[in-house]
């Protein structure tokens, strides 16, 4: 097994990422240490999204929180509203609560310990044994899609996911070096997403290319494989754009618990299956107009249907929400299912 890590690692040493959370290989040989808040907020970002995505909010979260304490002592709605468009937003809310947590339980400093980093708030094992892996580069098997797909492809491994999961995490774990395992886990990752990827492997030049048993064996490209997924229900809904004639537009703020939560977004109805009637819940009395045009959006579970209302309105008594004026209005700050609302009334 030492000389599958080695070999990765000789690999990682030269064609290592550039990501701005990162320390390079050879920045830590000369003793550059990973900032541990830096990590922590990538691997919040990047649970279900994928580097491009996050990158530049990384960079943006970054730049204007630079630590832990600032982000701590940000606004819960200044957060939110940097966070929409990358969708599953209890991670920001959580991010909230977690930084509070360490600026006012651990003296403003992440925990190495993975049992004290799974205490806090929006991380699981998952995250902990990253953060405590690359952070610290304490021995932790860390095992993401990427991994998963390595492990299945370099044991020929054909049970399907997710029964797969404690096999492959097994050869893992018996994987995972003493020496340098933050590198390592980042390797295996960087491995999955550059070389070993989804459909067309370029195991010609990848450094596990020798012992791989399913390029030996020609299977490759048809792992992992996964027990068939379920088609995903169909949701329906109504969204209200109600804008005055001073221009200021009708927003309210959702629940904390539930999707979007704590999110800014357009007052509706409920979303319900879509063998129900469409529900209707107008937030206010007005000359509501129906758009030809409806909201389709995808989330994790379902795919959603919005019919659009729009209306323009004199009242100043709305019975949900409430009126933000125009020059505070940010498109940016929606989610992304109700700025495709309000792109639909652009066009
Ligand atoms: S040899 Fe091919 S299938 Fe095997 S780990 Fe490398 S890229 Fe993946």
């Amino acid at each position: 097994m030492r000389d599958l890590s080695d070999s990765l690692l000789e690999w990682y040493d030269v064609h290592a990422r550039a990501m701005p959370w990162r320390v390079p290989p050879t920045d830590k040989k000369a003793g550059l240490r990973p900032d541990p808040y830096a990590v922590w907020m990538s691997e919040i970002m990047l649970q279900q999204t994928t580097v491009a995505a996050v990158t530049a909010y990384f960079q943006r979260f970054i730049a204007r929180w630079p630590t832990v304490a600032d982000l701590a002592a940000a606004q819960d709605a200044d957060v939110m509203g940097e966070w929409a468009g990358l969708g599953y937003y209890a991670r920001a809310r959580n991010l909230l609560k977690c930084a509070r947590a360490v600026v006012a339980d651990q003296g403003g400093e992440f925990p190495a310990d993975h049992a004290a980093l799974l205490k806090l708030p929006g991380i699981g094992p998952y995250t902990a044994a990253a953060v405590s892996s690359i952070a610290f580069d304490l021995r932790h098997v860390v095992v993401d899609g990427n991994v998963e797909r390595v492990m299945a492809r370099l044991f020929d491994e054909h049970t399907p996911l997710p029964a797969a999961k404690p096999i492959l995490t097994a050869h893992a774990e018996r994987l995972t070096p003493n020496q340098r395992p933050g590198d390592y886990a980042q390797a295996v990752m960087d491995l999955g997403a550059t070389i070993c990827s989804p459909k067309s492997p370029a195991c010609g030049i990848c450094p596990w290319r020798g012992p791989c048993k399913a390029r030996a064996r020609g299977t490759a490209a048809s792992l992992p494989k996964k027990t068939p997924k379920k088609a995903k229900p169909i949701r329906h809904g109504t969204v209200y754009l109600a804008q005055r004639d001073d221009g200021a537009w009708l927003l309210e703020t959702r629940p904390d618990s539930g999707l979007l939560g704590g999110m800014q977004g357009w007052p509706g109805s409920e979303w319900v299956d879509a063998s129900l009637p469409r529900p209707v819940a107008p937030p206010l009395k007005a000359e509501w107009t129906k758009l030809d045009a409806e909201v389709r959006h995808t989330f994790t579970h379902f795919h959603l249907m919005l019919d659009v209302m729009v209306a323009t309105v004199t009242d100043a008594g709305p019975g949900a929400g409430s009126f933000v004026n125009l020059k505070d209005f940010r498109p940016s700050d929606l989610p992304t299912v109700m700025r495709k609302a309000f792109d639909l009334i652009q066009n």
